[in-house]
């Protein structure tokens, strides 16, 4: 996708600090943690939003979450972790292609 800062660190077009990748994802750190633990989990394909999934992406997703889950100890996550993911302008979110934030190494605040 053109112009999508995600799709041109997947191709490798910018720089990032890749933790995990395979054919569907890839993992790389927040260029601004808020955390002392802060991973962007991104799929390979490019699209937005939640509300875009079809039944491959669900299944994309449902195995996104497993990875996350069975990496976490090897991300330093062994104590817990939280993931979240901006949907739309009301959250903030700033790069329209899906991605679950990586939140942990500490203990986290709630607001
Ligand atoms: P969101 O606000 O949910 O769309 O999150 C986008 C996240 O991408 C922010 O936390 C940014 O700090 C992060 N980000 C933007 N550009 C880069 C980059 N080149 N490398 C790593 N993280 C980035
Ligand atoms: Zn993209």
């Amino acid at each position: 996708m053109e112009n999508c800062i995600f799709c041109k660190i997947i191709a490798g077009e910018i720089p990032s600090a890749k933790v995990y990748e395979d054919g569907e994802i890839v993992i790389f750190k927040d260029i601004e943690p808020i955390a002392k633990v802060h991973l962007l989990c991104v799929p390979k394909e490019h699209f937005a939003y939640l509300s875009e999934l079809d039944g491959a992406r669900e299944a994309l997703l449902g195995r996104t979450l497993k990875k996350i889950a069975d990496l976490a100890p090897a991300l330093g996550l062994e104590d817990g972790y939280r993931l979240v993911v901006n949907q739309g302008d009301n959250a903030g979110q700033t790069v329209r292609h899906l991605h679950i934030h990586i939140l942990g190494g500490q203990p986290l605040g709630w607001q």
